[in-house]
């Protein structure tokens, strides 16, 4: 058996150019899971497998750059297939998307119809086929959970989700084969709250966890080789490489 990432948008906010931003798509033998699904992630999900295939999507939380192709992945649904595809959103995930319809003037139903929407989080922990999520609340400005995907064979990945450092994730993702972490701020930025990593803070919860290996992903292409290079220098012994769009990546051996 394995568990397979594959990198389908490692934008942040602001595509990079021919991007999408958050989706990842993760594999074992028998389960396929949609982790995120940001702008324009169902388009370059079709170009590597078949959308109608996923057994179940993940969001991390509700900001657009992780879960606006929703609407694209619910069309692509209601053509192909009559079932509903499990969807587990955030706590508070469920209301958003019944508010993106209603200002969209879609029926308030419009995303139930196709998808079995449910929550998760730190306290509801899930199981989709072989992969078991366990989460944590991030420091974000919205409620997001970093989670750590595990496979029966213990194989896992902790993925950061959008957050700033807090001392917690560092124990979340101790020890972990593969550390999945946005780093989105190429600088540390001026003040006190901050919803983002940038290179020292991300340097900082990589020599904490030691991680087998880091992809650090949701970047600017613009400032990518830069971030990998602060971030590398900064971690002797670990390896670390940029999250691209399309590779994928076998976790744990
Ligand atoms: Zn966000």
């Amino acid at each position: 058996m394995s568990l397979s990432l594959q990198i389908l948008g490692a934008s942040c906010a602001v595509p990079n150019p021919g991007a999408a931003t958050s989706c990842y798509l993760l594999r074992t033998a028998t389960t396929t899971v949609l982790l995120e699904c940001g702008h324009g992630a169902i388009g370059k999900l079709a170009g590597q497998a078949d959308p109608g295939d996923l057994d179940a999507v993940v969001i991390t939380h509700m900001h657009p750059d992780h879960c606006m192709d929703l609407v694209a992945l619910r069309n692509y649904w209601f053509v192909h297939r009559s079932d509903r595809l499990p969807l587990h959103l955030p706590s508070n995930g469920p209301s958003v998307l019944r508010g993106i319809a209603v200002a969209l003037e879609l029926p308030a139903d419009y995303f139930d119809r196709v998808f079995d929407i449910r929550s998760y989080g730190p306290e509801q922990p899930l199981t989709i086929g072989q992969l078991r999520f366990e989460s944590l609340r991030t420091r974000h400005n919205t409620v997001a959970n970093a989670v750590r995907v595990s496979d029966p064979d213990g194989r896992n990945l902790v993925f950061s989700s959008d957050t700033g450092w807090f001392a917690e994730f560092e124990d979340f993702a101790r020890g972990t084969d593969l550390l999945l972490l946005e780093l989105t701020d190429a600088r540390t930025p001026d003040g006190p709250d901050r919803w983002h990593l940038c290179p020292r803070d991300g340097a900082r919860i990589i020599n904490a966890a030691q991680p087998s290996e880091v992809l650090l992903t949701h970047y600017f292409a613009a400032s990518a080789a830069q971030i990998l290079q602060d971030v590398s220098e900064a971690c002797p012994g670990v390896g670390v490489e940029l999250a691209v769009e399309g590779e994928s990546h076998h976790v744990g051996h």
